[in-house]
């Protein structure tokens, strides 16, 4: 018997992973509180929704304040800090949190429970996961992507119509809210510094010490605990090794390694212009399988070889086969954001890479371009830039900076490439973005790329990366208007 219906549930936060959970609870039957800070819009709408179905909706300033008595279960929006007052009132009476992830696990089992295959990393989390989504369904299966990606796997378990396998991505908030996921096969595809500030908060309860680098990868390493197929580990980032090595997984599961190599048994990667798939091969027949070309990789980067050669694994694990690998890349749309041409003026290219929101990601892709005016800056969320400005600066023809944490990318660039000519814009006021992309059409000359890869989050003077791309785009589009 369900065991929802007697169930009092606290779903704090009313984002779109909290709306989904609650709709799936009560679904399921269960009492179901929700709380959130904000009031306003689309909260409002949602509340008014979920109350229809008989939820009680609390918005507003202080509605999260405290712990109401009569909870067994809080399910918590994946960014809210352990530290939260409701989050620590649940540790100190013991009163289990989950995210909507966890809960998306534990509603769909064991009845209707489909095969998870998932993805996590630092970076190019969203990418191999369309990758994936696409190789399987140019197998023919009923699938889609949820999770990080922004459609919440609740809707995966909804669904009256079941799905044969779904391509799961997972944050590290994701991982660090859930406590008994058991996925078919998990890639992590590297691991780098990002979210510290999250992580260095005293309050995380499970957090393995004070170092937040160390607390970031064990959450991330969660995504290998009890996987029954294949754990997908990145050749050239050994962390991500070890954590296979580390994790407590189902007998006979398997360790696949990828690598922009040519690969070993039991690996992916690449001989001469070719994807080859080492690990899934019958035994007696080839030794290495032909998977797709490198030019079936759209865009064409180094990085996004990797994230290819990373969901081909996932999906060669679950028994696709070797044409459906090449089909579904050949066949994939990338959203936008993420290393998209915007524009061509005077010899100049100019890329919209916004996605690119910590050091790491910026790094992928200056890496692809030369030389390049680099625009940066926004939240740097604790992370340091000295690495990637020794590692690039001779590709640099000039830096914009913009955003609160401007002077975190200035002090590393004054270190380490103090010829390199900077052009800071005081942000944010009306216009920055047009005096941000006025000042790197000033340094750009023909042949250069313009390269907006902040290497930092976009909340202090954007809704989201998208909106921060999108205004980018419509800055350089103004360019010629001024002309
Ligand atoms: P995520 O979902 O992990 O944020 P995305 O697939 O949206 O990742 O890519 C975000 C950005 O990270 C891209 O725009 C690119 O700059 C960079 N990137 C993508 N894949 C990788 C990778 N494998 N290694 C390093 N950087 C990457």
């Amino acid at each position: 018997r369900s065991p929802w219906p007697q169930a009092r549930v606290l779903v704090a936060g009313l984002g779109t992973s909290g709306f989904a959970a609650a709709d799936g609870l009560l679904e399921f039957g269960a009492r179901v509180q929700v709380v959130d800070e904000s009031d306003s819009g689309v909260n409002a709408e949602r509340g008014t929704l979920l109350e229809t179905l008989e939820a009680d909706v609390r918005l507003g300033p202080g509605s999260t304040a405290t712990l109401p008595d009569d909870v067994d279960l809080v399910v918590t929006s994946p960014g809210w800090r352990p530290s939260t007052p409701l989050l620590r009132q649940a540790a100190e009476r013991g009163i289990p949190v989950w995210g909507e992830v966890e809960l998306a696990w534990r509603l769909s089992r064991p009845a209707k429970q489909v095969p998870w295959l998932a993805v996590t990393g630092t970076n190019g989390k969203t990418t191999t996961v369309q990758m994936l989504e696409s190789m399987l369904s140019a197998a023919g299966l009923r699938t889609g992507a949820f999770g990080n990606v922004g459609r919440p796997v609740m809707e995966a378990v909804l669904d009256p119509e079941p799905y044969d396998v779904i391509a799961v991505e997972l944050s590290s908030f994701q991982l660090h809210w859930s406590s008994t996921l058991q996925m078919h096969s998990a890639a992590v595809l590297n691991l780098q510094p990002d979210h510290l500030e999250w992580y260095a908060d005293a309050g995380a309860p499970g957090s393995t010490g004070p170092d937040p680098m160390a607390a970031y990868a064990a959450d991330k390493a969660l995504i290998y605990e009890r996987v029954t197929h294949s754990c997908v580990y990145n050749v050239a980032d050994p962390a991500t090794e070890r954590m296979v090595e580390e994790a407590d997984v189902t007998e006979g599961a398997r360790a696949i390694g990828f690598t922009l190599g040519v690969p070993a048994p039991s690996m992916l990667g690449v001989v001469d212009d070719l994807l080859v798939d080492r690990a899934f091969i019958e035994q007696r027949r080839d030794s290495a399988l032909e998977l797709a070309r490198v030019e079936d990789v759209q865009p064409l980067a180094p990085h996004n070889v990797a994230n290819a050669l990373a969901a081909a694994a996932l999906a060669r694990s679950f028994g696709v086969p070797a044409t459906a690998v090449r089909d579904g890349l050949r066949s994939l749309r990338l959203e936008g954001h993420r290393i998209q041409t915007v524009a061509e003026r005077s010899g100049v290219r100019w890329v919209d890479d916004s996605k690119a929101t910590n050091p790491h990601a910026a790094e992928a892709s200056l890496a692809a371009f030369d030389p390049v005016v680099w625009v940066a800056g926004g939240q740097a969320k604790g992370t340091t830039f000295d690495d990637l400005v020794r590692r690039h600066r001779d590709r640099l023809r000039g830096v914009v900076l913009m955003g609160v944490d401007r002077a975190v990318i200035a002090a590393a660039l004054a270190r380490h490439a103090p010829d390199v000519p900077v052009i800071e814009v005081a942000t944010p006021h009306t216009g920055a973005m047009q005096e941000v992309v006025g000042a790197a059409a000033q340094l750009a000359r023909p042949g250069d790329t313009v390269l907006l890869a902040p290497g930092c989050a976009s909340f202090d003077m954007f809704a989201g990366y998208a909106a921060r791309g999108d205004a980018f785009a419509e800055a350089v589009g103004r360019l010629d208007a001024e002309e």
